[in-house]
């Protein structure tokens, strides 16, 4: 494993490849960062202040994406830490970042959470709401949603969820697209996906948090 970890080799020019680093252990997340991987991604803030925060001094060009849900009490910190969020979800969401951005002058591109299947325990907004919650974030708050992203049902194929999130996007002029996990991120590159958030096929399995 020198330098450059082979999936982002076999990656296209235009996929950034997303490690996940949440619940695996620090030393194989200095082996990704020696091998050269700078974009990592994380679904709690606690979890990613305790892996990344001094690991910020050693590798400037770092660029830590949160992938989990977000409450409003936490944007602060997240919007400290965080350089993309991907998690933008409600509408509270999306006020409490907008505000904490103003305030941080620290302005990150989001992307929009899709709940592509409708399942009602998984976060995101449904196509039907999408095009009203992408004119409340951009005009109403002055957000920079620059995709989408969404998390398929682990029962279904994933591509038709992959073909519809990017169909929806590219109709609202949207260009990136946050899909594709450790299962089926090949279908997701396939689909359009820009960026894949690749956990356990990259780390090996999952330890505790
Ligand atoms: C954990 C997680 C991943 C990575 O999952 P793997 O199956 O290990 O690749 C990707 N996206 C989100 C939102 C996650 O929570």
């Amino acid at each position: 494993m020198k330098n450059v970890h082979p999936l982002s080799v076999l990656l296209p020019d235009n996929v950034t490849l997303i490690a996940v680093s949440k619940q695996q252990p620090d030393e194989r997340i200095t082996w990704a960062l020696e091998s050269g991987l700078r974009h990592f991604g994380e679904n709690r803030i606690q979890e990613a202040i305790r892996h990344f925060r001094e690991r910020r001094a050693l590798y400037p060009d770092l660029v830590l994406h949160l992938i989990g849900p977000l409450q409003s009490n936490k944007t602060a910190e997240a919007v400290a830490l965080f350089d993309v969020i991907h998690t933008v979800d409600r509408p509270k969401i999306a006020q409490a970042l907008a505000a904490e951005m103003q305030k941080q002058r620290r302005f990150l591109p989001c992307f929009i959470q899709v709940n592509t299947g409708n399942e009602p325990q998984k976060s995101g907004v449904t196509f039907d709401e999408l095009p009203d919650f992408l004119n409340l974030c951009c005009m109403e708050h002055g957000l920079d949603i620059t995709g989408l992203m969404c998390i398929p049902p682990v029962n279904e194929p994933p591509a038709p969820h992959f073909r519809a999130l990017k169909e929806a996007g590219e109709k609202l002029g949207l260009r990136h697209f946050s899909m594709g996990m450790s299962d089926d991120f090949s279908e997701a590159i396939t689909c359009g996906a820009t960026h894949i958030r690749v956990g356990s096929a990259l780390f090996g399995s999952r330890g505790n948090p």
